[in-house]
């Protein structure tokens, strides 16, 4: 067997490790006699699963006591419609800033429900190659939340701050980060924001489950005739299990959660692993003449390298030959085209390595 080296952008790799963990636990797990998939999500066995893979997550991301944990389903992009479901219920705007595509279109599914929408800051201007300055950044007086992407998966663009926000009054706006593509990669200091969330399929685990961490005085006001299963506060009082769960994708979750824990041996060794695997990738890419990549040095993504051959028309033979070496999902979004490198926790450090060898070796045939 074979595994060769993913940069899938999501569902995107997941440790070797993890998976062999749970292909030993799969026909029988811990002697139940039974999988976690064919488990009763009410079972006492479950529950244990579920308790520890929250367990895990608060202690690795030291998430403070009065923050929920939500274990969803629907993916990051129903939190576009639930976020202002559930913040907005006593009127208020909701005010974005806008990086690229993820935060458009939640900017665009708030509009659709008819909530009152505010851009409060914009990469548009520059192309989305660097974020706007904090001192750029405005909300307006009636804004309820702040919403941005910390990780523009397609762009390639991460912010390098916390874009915390007062409005002309002096309250201070709930933050509220789509964390989808940069989630674990390094520590989080949890009490800046009001809601974390995140689709579990770069960082996390299998697709199917959509994590949402939500400060306690944020449940509670959503708007009438929200559904339940929208609803923040229901989800919380039924600690998640208002109707079954995504079972499976929790436990492996559960099983990364460890792995970060005790093999990898936290967010900032992750962190320390991911800079240099990024550094190396930038640092090649930008010393070749033959590949490019827009995005200002302080805002590069550490998870997502976009980057272009100095000529399209080899891009076909690019990616050809690179799954012929085993380096796989390299295809830059199909809205921006390109190449885009993922470089998850997941991702080995060799295969960046592998990676980085193949580009030069493509650039010296062909360049
Ligand atoms: N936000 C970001 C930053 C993403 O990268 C993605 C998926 N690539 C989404 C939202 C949408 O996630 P989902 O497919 O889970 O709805």
């Amino acid at each position: 067997m074979t595994r060769h080296y993913n940069f899938c952008a999501g569902p995107a790799a997941l440790p070797t490790a993890v998976l062999e963990r749970a292909q030993r636990e799969m026909l029988d797990y811990q002697g139940r006699g039974l999988s976690v998939m064919e488990m009763s999500h009410r079972s006492d066995e479950f529950i244990a699963i579920a308790k520890q893979a929250e367990a895990d997550l608060r202690e690795l991301m030291a998430i403070p006591d009065n923050y929920r944990v939500l274990f969803l389903q629907g993916g990051a992009s129903m939190q576009f419609a639930m976020l202002p479901m559930n913040l907005l219920g006593r009127g208020g705007s909701a005010n974005f800033i806008q990086t690229g595509i993820w935060g458009k279109k939640a900017l665009a599914e708030a509009k659709r429900l008819g909530f009152d929408c505010h851009v409060a800051g914009e990469s548009e201007s520059n192309g989305h190659t660097e974020v706007p300055p904090r001192s750029s950044l405005s909300v307006n007086d009636d804004a309820a939340y702040l919403h941005y992407t910390a990780n523009e998966t397609i762009g390639g663009l991460e912010f390098d701050y916390t874009p915390t926000c007062s409005r002309a009054d002096g309250v201070e706006v709930p933050l509220v980060c789509d964390m989808s593509s940069s989630i674990l990669s390094g520590p989080t200091s949890v009490a800046d924001f009001g809601i974390i969330y995140a689709g579990a399929q770069k960082n996390i685990g299998p697709a199917g489950l959509t994590l949402v961490i939500v400060r306690e005085d944020l449940l509670g006001n959503a708007v009438a005739k929200t559904p339940t299963l929208f609803d923040y506060q229901a989800l919380a009082e039924a600690e998640s299990m208002v109707n079954t769960p995504p079972t499976y994708a929790w436990y492996l979750s559960g099983l990364v959660f460890d792995w970060l824990k005790n093999d990898v041996g936290g967010l900032k060794a992750m962190d320390a692993l991911n800079q240099r695997k990024a550094d190396k990738l930038y640092r090649a890419i930008d010393e070749s003449g033959f590949y490019s990549n827009p995005i200002a040095r302080h805002n590069r993504s550490r998870m997502n390298v976009p980057f272009v051959l100095a000529d399209s028309a080899l891009d076909k033979a690019f990616l050809s030959e690179a799954e012929a070496a085993g380096l796989l999902n390299l295809k830059g979004h199909r809205s921006v085209g390109g190449m885009r490198a993922s470089l998850y926790n997941a991702v080995p450090e060799a295969a960046v390595d592998a990676l980085i060898a193949f580009m030069h070796d493509f650039e010296q045939r062909k360049g």
